[in-house]
């Protein structure tokens, strides 16, 4: 995958402790080292949403009160695939995953969010105060899991949480010298204060049993290790002040990174129009990050050459009400006048077709190409050349597509992509930097904005939408249950099956 995409673009500056899009920070000049991220690695900062979400998990699963990621840049990285993962990234490393268990038979809504922590997340758990899901192992058992791989097994156990259950994830932590009244496992327990820091952590793991069996018995494997390092300090890095100032030095930083990246997709909107089309050129906004950035670019672009260009958005009536209301922000921002492309044969299409699904996509064509299409057929006759936010590090699939291309879709449409080098950080960064009018759903954990039943969406992303918007769920969901009943399908068909009309399987978006 690495060799698809080329080198790691996303940096760190140690000194600064902000994310940099180069070898040396733009504020301190010193070289800034690569944040090993899970391909194709297309990060993006984190809003205070994202963090108040991020710190209720970790209350409820780890029992941390305190707030970890305090006046610093955090970053979200959502690893590509059917579940809902996210990599939380602080410091300029990972943190933990962020998870929506979507099998799990916990029956409470809260319990399917979790995170998997990193052994430098488990390090900062453990020193603002984490106390659940805690395993404590005597000290003579160390290199065993450190050189051989080995379990956690009940005989090595000093002090276990009352509250793990099988197949939890677990801290390991190495216990005091001075506490070796441990081996004494009922004191240990009751012990009310153990007073573990960041320096005992030896790992992280799965529980392979609950707390009941732990002390009940006096053999057997307790977790399984998923990663153990030698037990040292958390590498903290300083503080970046509140979102706000964070964001500015971000900017700043990257002030030289973000200015490469603009003029050579500026430079090369004006050489596509100028040079290898005679069409007249159109940016297709969508009411995401993506498209914001290439209309951002085509103002600067042609509007000094004195070209003119149409902006186009296609209302599939099936949009959030943030994405509305930032189509009338965009336009009153940038004095713009934006063509709306209007489709409203989605709710009767679906009689006919059934569910869209993520192998069945017949939405797109219905409620986005029909209706464009129309537009463009009627406003440029001898077609047009349209400036689309596709990025490579987005999907796999995109990675190897040119930078122009025919639509296969629509005839008299040529379809360009300015923007196709940038990655999710550089949007941000450019859209930061201009105090851009992005749209809102991004501060509300979402990591990209389009209709709100796409089938796209993982589990975790519609628990979301149902507690944001239960009014539009709900009309989605009624759908489903009478669809389901009509044809008799089952309650798992409701809650997941739907997105696939040929059955769940690996597919990349
Ligand atoms: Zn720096």
């Amino acid at each position: 995958m690495k060799t698809i995409l080329g080198k790691i673009h996303l940096k760190w500056c140690k000194d600064c402790n902000v994310p940099v899009l180069d070898k040396k920070c733009g504020i301190c000049e010193n070289d800034t080292f690569d944040v090993k991220l899970t391909p194709p690695a297309d990060a993006r900062p984190a809003f205070k949403e994202d963090i108040v979400m991020i710190n209720n998990i970790l209350k409820n699963q780890f029992g941390v009160e305190e707030d970890i990621f305090k006046n610093k840049i955090v970053l979200i990285n959502k690893i590509p695939g059917n579940d809902y993962m996210k990599e939380i990234i602080i410091d300029g490393v990972v943190f933990g995953i962020l998870k929506y268990d979507e099998e799990s038979e916990k029956n409470e809504e809260k319990n399917r969010w979790s995170i998997i922590p990193s052994v430098e997340g488990a390090r900062r758990i453990i020193n603002a105060g984490g106390n659940k899901k805690i395993i404590v192992i005597k000290e003579d058992v160390v290199p065993f899991i450190l050189k051989k791989h080995a379990s956690v097994l009940r005989p090595g156990v000093l002090y276990a949480s009352e509250d793990i259950e099988k197949n939890d994830d677990v801290i390991i932590l190495v216990g005091n010298e001075n506490e070796e009244r441990g081996e004494d496992y009922e004191k240990y327990k009751h012990e009310k204060n153990i007073n573990l820091k960041d320096i005992n952590v030896l790992g992280v793991g799965r529980a392979r049993t609950n707390y009941n069996e732990i002390i009940n018995s006096e053999k057997g494997m307790v977790a399984k290790v998923r990663h153990a390092e030698t037990p040292k300090e958390a590498n903290y890095l300083k503080e970046t002040g509140n979102f706000e100032e964070s964001i500015n030095k971000m900017i700043e930083a990257n002030e030289n990174a973000i200015s490469k990246f603009e003029s050579n997709s500026v430079g090369f909107m004006r050489n596509t129009i100028k040079e290898r089309t005679n069409k007249p050129p159109v940016v297709a906004y969508s009411g995401g990050k993506d498209s914001l950035v290439v209309l951002l670019l085509a103002l600067k672009a042609f509007e000094n050459e004195d070209i003119d260009f149409d902006v186009l958005f296609t209302d599939t009536n099936l949009e959030f009400p943030e994405t509305l209301k930032n189509i009338s922000d965009v336009e009153e921002r940038y004095n713009i006048n934006i063509i709306k492309a209007e489709s409203n044969d989605f709710w009767e299409k679906l009689e006919e077709y059934g569910p869209p699904g993520r192998d069945y996509r017949w939405c797109s064509e219905v409620c986005k190409m029909k209706p464009l299409e129309k537009i463009i057929n009627n406003r440029y006759p001898n077609g047009c050349l349209t400036f689309v936010g596709l990025r490579k590090y987005e999907s796999m699939n995109r990675s190897k597509k040119p930078r122009i291309w025919k639509s296969p879709y629509i005839e008299k449409q040529m379809l360009s992509a300015p923007i196709l080098n940038w990655s999710a950080m550089h949007v941000w960064i450019y859209l930061f930097k201009n105090n851009a009018p992005y749209n809102k759903l991004y501060e509300k954990c979402f990591d990209r904005v389009g209709c709100y039943m796409c089938p796209a969406m993982e589990l975790g992303e519609i628990e979301l939408i149902k507690k944001l918007y239960p009014e539009l769920w709900k009309r989605w969901e009624d759908f489903l249950i009478d669809y389901a009943k009509r044809n008799n399908l089952d309650d798992e068909w409701v809650r997941s099956g739907w997105r696939w009309k040929y059955g769940k399987k690996k597919i990349k978006n």
